[in-house]
């Protein structure tokens, strides 16, 4: 008998793999047989699967993330000595991107109930901090004359930033919109401007999915993808996963080794499959998470505003005595996580950019309140019962 007191993982990256065991281990066996180990059919059949699971154009298949982060920015046409703007509540990913394609990051607060980026201080920020350049109609950072040319909003946790005030101020001052996209595979927000729903991934210039294995969407391994309807920007990125080739051994400019394998295509075109099932039981036990946890007060649970669909990457409650909360947790078993726990601008890694306690207060205020929860497609209402008995203690 399966005892009351088992604990309760994080995430679970067994049970879904042991389910399609058989399908999984049929595309390493079709692999092997083929030896077709990079590019091939597995990759871009997985492309074309996943372009339209986003409803975009294209997509390029990568090898992270942050390659697709990194690759978008370039394709877009990032410069040396460029601004990037993005938020410091965010995996060290997206500004690491930033300053390897040779840009520097530009932080804005988030807002204190969505925790993605607050279109408020963004408008704050180009009005105040910036001039406008009569050449490009783009702002100029008036501290240090640099050109602003990109922003990035995160949409963190599986919700999908506020894009239509975001996409407005990016039309005014003429500023490209890469979606960093690595935890919101499916989510969705409804823009009032075009009048509909539209997808993660299809709302930017160009957009990051990562296939790490904990994401929504995760491969066996490392693995990435940028979507775009942009055919310039997704040839550009094409020859940049694959060392500047146009064809083998002729290189128009010097790239990366940042392909997709063809195994870990075959698999995610196999878990792509279910990914709408997996994203509403997520749904379905955020909810259920938000019932259980009505009368506590002391938790302040996620906000999903009317205007968007979040696929709860993470379900993230916040409390004000959140160590001694989470130290609960661990002493019965229960893993949780922090997302994340030192903000960005008050990194070791970003000591020189400068920053200093109170830079942003509501990411700073949050850092120390959040608390991610278990959360997979397979929490059954058990577990998350005996999580939320814990959290009343
Ligand atoms: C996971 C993640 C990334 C990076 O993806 P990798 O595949 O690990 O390189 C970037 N941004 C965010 C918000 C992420 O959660």
């Amino acid at each position: 008998m399966i005892s009351n007191n088992n604990p309760i993982p994080f995430v679970d990256l067994i049970t879904p793999h042991l389910k399609l065991e058989e399908e999984l281990i049929a595309i390493f066996r079709q692999a092997l047989e083929s030896g077709g180990f990079i590019g091939g059919p597995m990759v871009s059949d997985f492309e074309r699967n996943f372009s339209a699971f986003c409803n975009t154009t294209y997509c390029i298949g990568v090898s992270s993330g942050t390659d697709a982060l990194r690759f978008a920015l370039m394709a877009v046409g990032v410069k040396k000595g460029d601004g990037v703007i993005t938020v410091p509540n965010t995996f060290i990913a997206t500004t690491e991107a930033i300053t390897q394609a040779g840009a520097s990051t530009e932080f804005i607060d988030i807002d204190e109930r969505t925790y993605n980026m607050d279109p408020e201080k963004l408008r704050e920020y180009l009005e105040t901090q910036c001039d406008i350049d009569d050449k490009t109609g783009r702002p100029i950072k008036r501290k240090t004359g640099q050109p602003i040319t990109v922003i990035i909003p995160v949409h963190l946790y599986g919700q999908m930033a506020n894009m239509d005030p975001i996409l407005e101020l990016a039309g005014r001052y003429n500023l490209i919109v890469i979606e960093d996209a690595c935890q919101a595979h499916g989510a969705a927000y409804h823009s009032k401007l075009q009048g509909r729903w539209e997808n993660a991934g299809s709302v930017g210039k160009a957009a990051a999915f990562s296939f790490y294995p904990g994401k929504n969407l995760g491969a066996c391994g490392e693995a990435g993808a940028v979507t775009t309807n942009d055919g310039d920007v997704a040839q550009k990125i094409r020859i940049l996963r694959d060392h500047g080739q146009v064809k083998k051994y002729f290189h128009d400019l010097e790239g990366y080794n940042g392909r997709l394998d063809a195994i870990q295509a075959g698999i995610l075109d196999i878990k792509l499959k279910h990914l709408s099932e997996w994203n509403d039981n997520r749904r379905r036990i955020a909810h259920r998470y938000n019932e259980l946890l009505e009368k506590i007060d002391e938790i302040i649970k996620p906000f999903e505003p009317k205007w968007v669909k979040s696929v709860y990457h993470l379900y993230v409650i916040r409390a004000n005595n959140r160590d001694e909360v989470q130290s609960h947790l661990t002493k019965t078993d229960i893993a949780t996580g922090l997302h994340y726990p030192v903000p960005l601008h008050l990194q070791r890694a970003y000591t020189d950019l400068g920053y200093k306690n109170g830079d942003f207060p509501i990411t700073e205020k949050v850092a120390k309140e959040i608390l991610s929860l278990p959360m997979y497609p397979g929490l059954t209402e058990g577990q998350q019962k005996r999580v939320v008995e814990c959290l009343k203690k």
